[in-house]
């Protein structure tokens, strides 16, 4: 097992199970529990085809925390995403980490928007959308729905016969599509 940084991560077993974290100094604070590992793997396989530098969150310009979407349920199953790693105070930094970032628009401050997601219950749950970066005592207000390409190699993969190397023109797309596919033969689906 392999940590944000590609160097060999550290393992430690506690009542609660056992664990791979980063081992280095500073933290690319890559956490995972054993049986989550190999998930973990391929999500940081399909970030590093990306080949986007490790993001810092917005809030505290630290590197953040990689997740992986659990929930079997969810179409974004199994996809990478990255939050603010402070654990005291997070801040509400959010995105996708298999895809390059968006282009931000600028707010009506001229800042470099912030990308949030939806967390209300309903149609537009998850979608994300661009505002103001500042918080709420300060915000210009601005908001604008982030464009769909933003939605990963999940919702665009085409599981068809055709092999691979027919189906995507460049180097990244056929990684990330070599990886949804055997992703999917995994999964049987
Ligand atoms: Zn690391
Ligand atoms: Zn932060
Ligand atoms: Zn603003």
């Amino acid at each position: 097992m392999e940590c944000l940084h590609g160097k060999p991560a550290a393992n430690s077993t506690t009542s609660n199970g056992s664990f791979w974290f980063c081992g280095q100094n500073p933290s690319c604070n890559f956490f995972c529990t054993e049986d989550e590992g190999y998930m973990y793997e391929k999500a940081i396989t399909a970030w590093r085809c990306t080949e986007q530098p490790h993001p810092r969150c917005d809030g505290h310009h630290k590197l953040a925390k990689m997740c992986v979407v659990k929930n079997l349920m969810n179409v974004n199953y199994g996809r990478p995403f990255f939050v603010c790693g402070e654990k005291a105070k997070p801040c509400s930094f959010w995105m996708w980490g298999d895809v390059q970032p968006l282009a931000k628009p600028e707010c009506r401050h001229g800042l470099p928007c912030a990308i949030r997601k939806v967390k209300k219950e309903g149609l537009n749950k998850d979608r994300l959308f661009f505002c103001c970066p500042n918080d709420k005592e300060s915000t210009c207000r601005f908001f604008e729905w982030a464009p769909d390409e933003e939605l990963g190699f999940f919702q665009t993969v085409n599981f068809s016969k055709e092999p691979l190397e027919k189906q995507s023109c460049n180097k990244n797309n056929y990684l990330a599509t070599k990886f949804m596919h055997d992703f999917a033969n995994e999964l049987k689906l």
